[in-house]
């Protein structure tokens, strides 16, 4: 990592908007802090609701004045390009900013960083495949679509992957041609600055991307009701979505809604053991569980349930916590003390629900672990699914393990969930895995793989995980409009009276 100080920390972040760098309204800021030592990293501008409709006003101009979605599709293309290689010139820098202020491990923000860069080379090609189409229609008529921005679009990200997620609503929204409000979460906010001025400095006009910092309840809120925007994407927590997706039904405003799981890794008895234990561990474990796809319910087979449980406690162990800047380093820090109070209120719930704390459950020892906001990695057993740990989501390192008997009874319980954001299926019986792949209420399913994610490939949820596909081509559809023009080109003036 840098040996130097990162070129990309600044003391103080202010808002950016039509392209300027400006104090909040009231001249306010808020401190955002390293979770894995606690210690003060930047301040950062506190927009108000004034700022916000500042950034509207802006991303209404850009969208209006035609600088960028009217632009050919291939130079919009090149600009996302240029976005990527100016990532990748400084992905050392991104890397490490997304560490200080995440507490993730480097392994981590290394892959997440690396998707964002592939994000916008995804749809800088993409680009040019928007396209309308024809359709027969009667004599003396000429049918025709066109695909248009669907305008001012709110972008709302979680602190869990602040830079990926961004890139996730970032990209395609720009390639199809929208202006964007960016509101990055209030732990996080640095990469998703540092996003939008390279966005800006690859050419990018100015007032096509905003960012509005601040607290999600007071500007991200008057964000998703101000009748100047006209789309909102989310990502983070049910409760918020059901809340966005209410306040943005007074103006019809378009909504995506990517939410939270709770879902299942299935292991059927005829699995290579190993690989099944490993792709476990890193399904519940990476991204210290702060995953909305964490694999959170670990049914396993009552025929290798014993031998399974032991090798993965024994995997489990040799997780190594500590400082997040380090190579070989798999579980960084939680986001926050806030996010540290829940999840052990989860585990000390799941005892009162009677279940038991096989391993983990608490602060690791040591003193490198008394600052900063560390859990260890923890594995909780006599589980049943109506428990209140195998229904909501923790958004932690702790895996909650469900004995089943059959593949009728593991369906059965594994869509006994109001999520259905993923699931993972380990078994060496082809017809098997895609039998039970059929019938899982699930948005992403893996099979004998514990990776959820590529470039390109969609994702989204069921049921309370939300709606709406990212990362996909067709999720360039979620920003466009389609107009349906049907014009009459006979040579006999039309009178369709007959008047
Ligand atoms: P939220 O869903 O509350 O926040 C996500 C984003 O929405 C942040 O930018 C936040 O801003 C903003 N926001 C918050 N409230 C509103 C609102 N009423 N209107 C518009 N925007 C809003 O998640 P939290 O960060 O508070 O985390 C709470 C819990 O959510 C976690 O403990 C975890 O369980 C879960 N979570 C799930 C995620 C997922 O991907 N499934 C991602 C993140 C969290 P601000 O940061 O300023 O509050």
């Amino acid at each position: 990592m840098l040996k130097e100080k990162n070129t990309l920390l600044q003391e103080k972040y202010p808002l950016l908007i039509n392209g300027e760098h400006v104090n909040s309204e009231t001249e306010q800021f808020f401190n955002v802090y390293n979770p894995a030592t606690g210690e003060k990293l930047a301040e950062v501008a506190k927009a108000t609701r004034a700022d916000v409709d500042r950034a509207v006003a802006s991303a209404r101009e850009a969208l209006e004045n035609g600088k960028w979605g009217r632009w050919p599709a291939s130079r919009r293309g090149q600009i996302l390009n240029k976005i990527a290689q100016l990532m990748r010139e400084r992905f050392d820098a991104i890397v490490e900013l997304e560490i200080l202020n995440s507490g993730k491990s480097l392994a981590a923000a290394k892959g997440q960083v690396m998707q964002a860069i592939e994000d916008f080379e995804l749809y800088a090609g993409a680009v040019t495949t928007i396209a309308g189409s024809t359709k027969p229609v009667p004599n003396g008529f000429l049918h025709y679509t066109t695909k248009e921005p669907v305008g001012v679009c709110a972008q709302i990200v979680p602190w869990n992957y602040p830079l990926m997620m961004a890139a996730w609503k970032v990209a395609p929204a720009l390639a199809a041609g929208c202006t964007i409000i960016l509101k990055p979460a209030s732990l996080t906010p640095l990469t998703a600055l540092v996003l939008a001025d390279l966005c800006e400095e690859a050419g990018v006009p100015a007032g096509v991307i905003n960012v509005i910092t601040g607290s999600g309840a007071d500007v991200g809120a008057y964000l998703v009701e101000h009748p100047g925007v006209d789309k909102v994407a989310f990502t983070g927590e049910t409760t918020t979505g059901k809340d966005i997706m209410a306040k943005a039904s007074d103006t019809l405003k378009r909504v995506t809604l990517e939410l939270g799981g709770k879902s299942p890794n299935i292991v059927f008895p005829d699995v290579d053991l190993e690989a099944a234990v490993n792709g476990s561990v890193f399904g519940i474990y990476y991204n210290t569980g702060q995953s909305c796809e964490a694999r959170s319910r670990l049914f396993v087979h009552e025929d290798i349930y014993d031998e399974f449980l032991e090798l993965f406690v024994e995997k489990t162990k040799k997780l190594k916590l500590g400082d997040p800047l380090q190579k070989d380093t798999h579980v960084g820090a939680l986001i926050s003390q806030s996010q540290w109070d829940t999840v052990d209120s989860y585990v000390q719930l799941a005892k009162e629900e009677g279940a038991k704390v096989l391993y983990g459950g608490k602060r690791p020892e040591g003193a490198n672990f008394e600052q900063g906001h560390w859990y260890e990695p923890t594995v909780i057993v006599d589980v049943t699914n109506n428990m209140r740990v195998a229904q909501e989501e923790i958004f932690g390192p702790v895996v909650v393990v469900i004995k089943f008997k059959d593949e009728k009874e593991v369906i059965q319980l594994a869509n006994d969930s109001i999520y259905g954001l993923a699931a993972a299926v380990w078994t060496q019986d082809f017809a098997r895995a895609h039998r039970v792949t059929s019938q899982l209420k699930a948005g992403i399913v893996m099979i004998n793989n514990p990776i959820s994610a590529f470039p390109g490939l969609p994702f989204g949820g069921y049921k309370q995980s939300g709606f709406g596909r990212e990362l996909a081509i067709e999720s360039l559809d979620l920003y466009m409009e389609t107009k349906s023009v049907i014009s009459y080109v006979g040579q006999k003036p039309i009178n369709p009276f007959g008047i």
